[in-house]
């Protein structure tokens, strides 16, 4: 059901050479270009209709329009089962909480007398989300994605997400509620690379977008990363991954139950477990039996655990442990071992880390208050889930007066000349007559 990789005995190899001894998912976005390029290119062109057309033909609907109209997403509200309601509502003021905490302040630094610059923070103008809706439909990704943008202070906020053919080709009206919820009023019914080249060319329907965040499967990464440039991209988010790093302590109930939650996102998936204890690993293999043979979407999540991305690796110590997780760079990373929260301090590389046995993955995918779009693949090592900052831009403010700028005209001039740029040297002669003052001051 899931492979064993054995590292115990012997050196870890380092970096690279490390990260290739670990499972990961064949996720091939160069190969995915060549399938999203003239998608994107035809939405360019065609506008709407070609929209419409790539939903017909992957997602099996036909319609007249990709914008939802204001009486669907009332009705979807309406409609809402109270308890999702309830949750979801907590689910935002949750998020609202976290990311709320997350907004900057404008600040100055005053580098000399008479000098100073300023950070000044600026929302986004206007943000396509996408909300992935192929294999699982997501309305906490639209809490995930919606809540930051407005807290950031985001003006234009455009939803997408796959049309669906039981709902009349609308996208899943648990997602349209929860757009209505969180009083987004413009949401698309499109999917894949056909909704993020819409967000990012524009259509008669929609206006071109300066961002797009949101998870989705590999049609949806690559035409972000083809289209990156003309708009901003957040961190890839592709198939779900969660890591374990687990000790002989850990219950091997939960950690069984953890590594099935996120296996039954897709059969890309990934579900590592991380140990020292030989006794947990069968222990959790053993459990792994049972309760996927339980679970509902047992199918799904047999073809992710037996995938190539899933494993149990068995390592020396903690200390090992912490070595394989941070090479591997997990989405998400549990952390279930003695003194969980002095281990988790020491994690270099995860999207997100949860420490301890009360703080499974379900819990942050829904209802922690942390953001769930988070960088797989290994992105984690370079890169940060969605936040408030995601929306925002640093704006540097220089402002230096006569004398401010006396006392660094010297080394500009020097610098300039360094590298023969003599023009930018005159520029600052130009401002005291033709000379180069040579007053240094602090
Ligand atoms: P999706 O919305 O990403 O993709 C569905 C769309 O893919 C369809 O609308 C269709 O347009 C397009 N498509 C399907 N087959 C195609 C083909 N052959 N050629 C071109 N386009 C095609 O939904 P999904 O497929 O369910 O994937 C969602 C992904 O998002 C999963 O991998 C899940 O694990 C991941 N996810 C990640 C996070 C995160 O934060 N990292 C969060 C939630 C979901």
């Amino acid at each position: 059901m899931i492979s064993r990789i054995d590292l115990r005995g012997a050196a870890l190899p380092e970096g690279a050479a490390l990260r290739d001894l670990l499972p990961r998912a064949e996720f091939d976005v160069e190969a995915a270009l060549e399938t999203v390029r003239p998608i994107c290119e035809d939405v360019r062109h065609r506008g709407t209709a070609a929209v419409l057309e790539y939903n017909r033909r992957f997602d099996g609907v036909t319609h007249g329009a990709t914008r939802v109209p204001a009486e669907a997403l009332e009705r979807a509200l309406a409609e809402l089962d109270p308890a999702v309601r309830a949750a979801l509502e907590e689910s935002v003021r949750r998020a609202r909480l976290v990311h709320r905490d997350q907004r900057r302040t404008d600040h100055t630094t005053r580098v000399v007398p008479g000098g100073t610059v300023t950070e000044r923070w600026v929302p986004v103008e206007r943000v396509g989300l996408y909300v992935p809706g192929g294999v699982a439909v997501y309305p906490s990704s639209v809490v995930m994605n919606v809540v930051p943008a407005q807290e950031a202070g985001v003006a234009g906020i455009a939803v997408s997400s796959p049309p669906q053919a039981a709902s009349g080709g609308l996208p899943h009206p648990t997602i349209l509620a929860a757009c209505a919820l969180l009083g987004v009023d413009e949401v698309h019914a499109a999917g894949g690379a056909q909704a993020i080249a819409m967000f990012a060319h524009g259509t008669e329907e929609c206006r071109p977008v300066n961002l797009v965040t949101g998870p989705g499967n590999i049609y949806v990464v690559a035409a972000k990363r083809l289209l990156k440039g003309r708009i901003g991209i957040d961190a890839e988010a592709g198939p779900t991954e969660i890591a374990v790093l687990a000790d002989a302590g850990a219950d091997p109930v939960h950690v069984a139950a953890d590594l099935i939650s996120q296996a039954e996102h897709d059969t890309l998936a990934a579900s590592v477990l991380v140990t020292d204890s030989a006794a947990l690993a069968d222990a959790v293999e053993g459990e792994l039996k049972e309760q996927v043979a339980r679970t509902r979407h047992h199918e799904r999540v047999t073809a992710a655990l037996a995938g190539r991305q899933s494993a149990i690796v068995l390592v020396d110590g903690v200390d090992e442990g912490l070595r394989v997780v941070d090479a591997y760079a997990a989405e998400h990373l549990e952390v279930q071992t003695a003194d969980a929260a002095a281990v988790a301090a020491r994690v270099r590389n995860a999207g997100a880390v949860f420490v301890g046995p009360y703080a499974p993955v379900s819990l942050g995918d829904y209802s922690a208050g942390s953001n769930h779009v988070l960088p797989t693949g290994g992105c984690a090592c370079h890169s940060s889930g969605l936040s408030v900052q995601s929306f925002l831009r640093g704006i540097h403010v220089v402002e230096y007066d006569r004398e401010a700028l006396a006392g660094a005209a010297r080394h500009v001039v020097t610098l300039a000349e360094a590298e023969d740029l003599p023009a930018h040297g005159d520029a600052i002669r130009a401002r005291f007559g033709g000379a180069v003052p040579d007053a240094p001051r602090e």
